[in-house]
Order: structure tokens, then C-alpha cells, then sequence
């Protein structure tokens, strides 16, 4: 990327909206570009699945059954959630207690889907980043599966992070440090990802949204990438 685009980056918009909101699978670098992205553009950052993970790990530990659509949602309701929007530092705190790694363990993993699939809950969740957007003067890089289509459709920007389902294992794997086997990790990855699909579409772009294919790229190229599209986009404006 030419120094001279990325000397105006910063400036982008500055004042105005800027909404980023970027979609994808498991495991496609989602989390960890949009949030160099977010440094780079000098936005707030949101991890919609840190939210669903939140309220997961709330689930879990006061013994809710997940099968009970209702309870979830009251839960949903009920959650007091701190979470950072800041791309510089990370929390997540139920309750005032600090779950930001608890809600990584595989076994919240594999259980999300069935909290992320009840839909009075993703009602509630949605309505709670909205609200976020809107406090941070619609300036954000916004992550997750649906917020490209239902959570932030009118985004200024509107990317598809995916990457090859091997590309996905691989990173995945990294970046449990290698503590789960190639089938306990395919099953949390694909298996999840096939779960999640029934309620969002995350897999092919819907109009307007820029496909990013990252399965080549490593970090910094698929960085640079999504910031050459931020540019592009606005630039079409
Ligand atoms: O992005 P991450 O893998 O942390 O998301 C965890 C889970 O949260 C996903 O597997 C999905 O079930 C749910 N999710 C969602 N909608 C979002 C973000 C996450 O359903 N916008």
C-alpha cells in the first residue's frame, strides 16, 4: 500500500459516519483485521461475538437450559454486559466479572450456536449494537456474521471476509495453540459455522458487499487489502 493512501486514512470522513461492518466464518482473521483496521481508520472496534459469547457463558453458568428459548431470551434481557469498543484494549465483563478468555474455551464454542440460533435473543443483541453504533457517532468497525445485512445494512462500508476451509482449520488451529486435535477442531469450526448458517448468511456476499478472500493473504496483506477496499468504496461515493 502506497504511503501517500495511507497518510490520508486517518482523515477519512473525519466527523462524518464511517461504518465499517465486516461478516465472515470462523477462523477468516475477522476479529483480529477488523480490529487493526479499526486502529489504522481511528474508529471504534465491536466483537458482536464476544456479545453472543457473553451471554453463552451467562447461560452456561447459571444453569440455563439451551433448548429453552424463552429463558435465553429473558437472559438476553437480563445481561449485563460490559464490553470494549476500543481497538486498543479488550474486556468483556459479565456481572463486573472479567470473562474475555472464559468466553474463548472450547466449550463455550460449542455451545454459542445454540444461543446464537434463538432468535428473540439475537433480537435483543442486535438492538444492543445498534445502540452502540449509534453512541459512537455511527464511527466504528463492526464485526460478526449478520452486520452487514441485518445489524448495519445502511454501513458505509460492507466487506466478506472469507478464507478456504483449510486456511480456516489452520488459523483456528494457531490460535488454540495447538491444545485441540484436527477432528475436535473441524467439528468446532465447520460444524459451528453449518449451525450458524440456519438463521445468517455469511457465506456469499449480498449486494453491495465486497468480497475480501484472505486465504492467500497473511495479516498484513489482508489488512492492507481491506483498507485499499475502505478507500475504493468511499472513494465511489
Ligand atoms: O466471531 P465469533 O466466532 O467469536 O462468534 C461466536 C459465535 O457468535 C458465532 O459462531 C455465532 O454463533 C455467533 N454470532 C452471531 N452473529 C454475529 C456474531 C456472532 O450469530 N453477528
Amino acid at each position: 500500500m502506497t504511503q501517500e493512501l495511507l497518510d490520508t486514512l486517518p482523515a477519512l470522513r473525519v466527523g462524518r459516519p464511517l461504518v465499517v461492518a465486516i461478516d465472515g466464518p470462523s477462523g477468516s482473521g475477522k476479529s483480529s483485521v477488523s480490529k487493526e483496521v479499526a486502529r489504522r481508520l481511528r474508529l471504534a472496534y465491536l466483537d458482536t461475538g464476544a456479545m453472543y459469547r457473553a451471554l453463552t457463558w451467562f447461560c452456561v453458568n447459571t444453569g440455563i437450559n439451551l433448548n429453552d428459548a424463552a429463558t435465553v431470551e429473558q437472559a438476553a434481557r437480563d445481561l449485563v454486559l460490559e464490553l470494549s469498543t476500543s481497538p486498543h484494549e479488550e474486556f468483556v465483563r459479565v456481572d463486573g466479572v472479567d470473562v474475555a478468555e472464559a468466553i474463548r474455551e472450547p466449550a463455550i464454542s460449542s455451545a454459542v450456536s445454540a444461543v446464537a440460533t434463538t432468535l428473540g435473543a439475537r433480537t435483543e443483541l442486535i438492538r444492543r449494537q445498534r445502540e452502540l453504533i449509534e453512541k459512537h457517532h455511527r464511527r466504528m468497525v463492526v464485526e460478526g456474521r449478520d452486520i452487514t445485512t441485518v445489524v448495519a445494512p445502511g454501513a458505509e462500508v460492507r466487506m466478506l471476509l472469507t478464507a478456504s476451509e483449510e486456511a480456516r482449520l489452520r488459523r483456528r488451529g494457531a490460535q488454540l495453540g495447538g491444545t485441540q486435535n484436527a477432528d475436535q477442531l473441524a467439528a468446532q469450526v465447520i460444524h459451528r459455522d453449518a449451525k450458524d448458517s440456519t438463521v445468517v448468511n455469511f457465506t456469499q456476499a449480498a449486494d453491495g458487499v465486497v468480497t475480501l478472500d484472505s486465504s492467500e493473504l497473511d495479516f498484513e496483506e489482508t489488512v492492507d487489502a481491506a483498507l485499499v477496499i475502505v478507500t475504493k468504496v468511499l472513494n465511489r461515493d
